[in-house]
């Protein structure tokens, strides 16, 4: 299946700029002014998903998907969408009982397609697993122009698996692609005039399989640039922009793969999962209670280094943790 559209998400945005840009996505469409974003408007004309955050029980995923849709003023939506509930690709094969929910809810006509959004260390071979399962229609990475061989082999599993690929987080990295970004996420007009929000969701959208974006958009300028990705490729202007980003992004961006580092750590810290409470938190403008205390986590480290030295991408963790120790305080 093919979505031939851009998705938008966020509380706080100007949704009506982002409806009539031509989105015609809507994320948590329960959390979002529906009546508003929709009035006038054909309902096949835009998809919706509505977002469940637990699989433990069949009966409780199908009221918190029946709660969304009354929420949202729907009838039906195209995707459920279940947000990083597995822990590892054995939980996803076994727990079977929000894949009972999702049929049933198909049978009564009040969903059409299944997504699985998945982050964190063990995306990878939830992902793989969610793929080869043939339960999932959709499913939705963190992509952005420092994606590894991992991420470029998950898209291909899914694209030989004709199963739709978004993309997701490519925000928060354009957030933290330098040590100390303008706030507006452009660059120095020396270095280019391209904003590199855009050029970033246009490199992601380019790329084979990917058929989707999920942007994070909180002032009208981010909007702007992430309409202005849509149906381009990144122009030279923006191709040295990334360029110059990833350089700078390169040290100091967790991949999250939690495989390298953690083992090596005397002090057992949890690099990947403080890394991206970081990026959260940077990116939302402020920690939630749970990120503060992964991020003071970070203040236990010892700066012996070790951890670094393992990192195959050179990601410079005592520097990313100290930043994120700061960000707790
Ligand atoms: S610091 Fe490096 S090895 Fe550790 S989780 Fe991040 S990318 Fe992986
Ligand atoms: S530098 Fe900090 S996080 Fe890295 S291995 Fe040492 S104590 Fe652990």
């Amino acid at each position: 299946m093919v979505f031939p559209i851009v998705g938008g998400l966020g509380e706080e945005i100007p949704l009506l700029m982002l409806r009539d840009g031509g989105v015609n996505y809507w994320h948590r469409a329960n959390k979002l002014p529906m009546q508003a974003l929709t009035a006038g408007r054909e309902r096949q004309s835009y998809v919706c998903d509505i977002l469940i955050d637990f699989v433990d029980d069949k009966q409780d995923t199908i009221d918190e998907f029946n709660a969304g849709l009354e929420a949202a003023g729907l009838e039906y939506a195209e995707l459920m969408k279940l947000h990083a509930v597995y822990s590892d690709a054995e939980n996803l094969r076994t727990n079977t009982s929000v894949i009972e929910a999702f049929r049933e809810l198909r049978g009564q006509g009040k969903v059409r397609y299944l997504s699985l959004a998945q982050h964190g260390k063990m995306r990878y071979e939830i992902l793989h697993a969610a793929i080869d399962s043939g339960w999932f229609d959709v499913i939705q990475l963190p992509l952005n122009p420092l994606a590894t061989d991992e991420d470029f082999e998950v898209i291909r599993h899914a694209s030989d698996s004709d199963i739709g690929v978004m993309a997701m987080k490519t925000c928060a990295w354009i957030a933290k692609a330098g040590t100390e970004p303008p706030p507006d996420g452009r660059l120095d007009p020396g270095v280019a005039r391209a904003s590199l929000g855009t050029a970033g969701l246009k490199w992601v959208l380019s790329q084979p399989g990917v058929t989707v974006a999920a942007v994070w958009v909180t002032t009208e300028s981010e909007v702007e640039q992430a309409l202005a990705a849509v149906d381009s490729l990144p122009t030279r202007a923006e191709q040295v922009a990334l360029g110059r980003a990833v350089a700078a992004a390169g040290p100091v961006w967790c991949r999250l793969c939690g495989e390298h580092c953690e083992g090596v750590c005397p002090v057992a810290m949890p690099i990947s999962e403080i890394a991206l409470a970081d990026v959260h938190a940077r990116a939302h403008g402020s920690p939630t209670p749970d990120e503060v205390q992964l991020l003071r986590m970070a203040q236990s480290c010892t700066r012996c280094g070790a951890c670094a030295r393992h990192c195959p991408y050179g990601v410079d963790v005592p520097r990313v943790l100290a930043a994120a120790a700061r960000r707790g305080a």
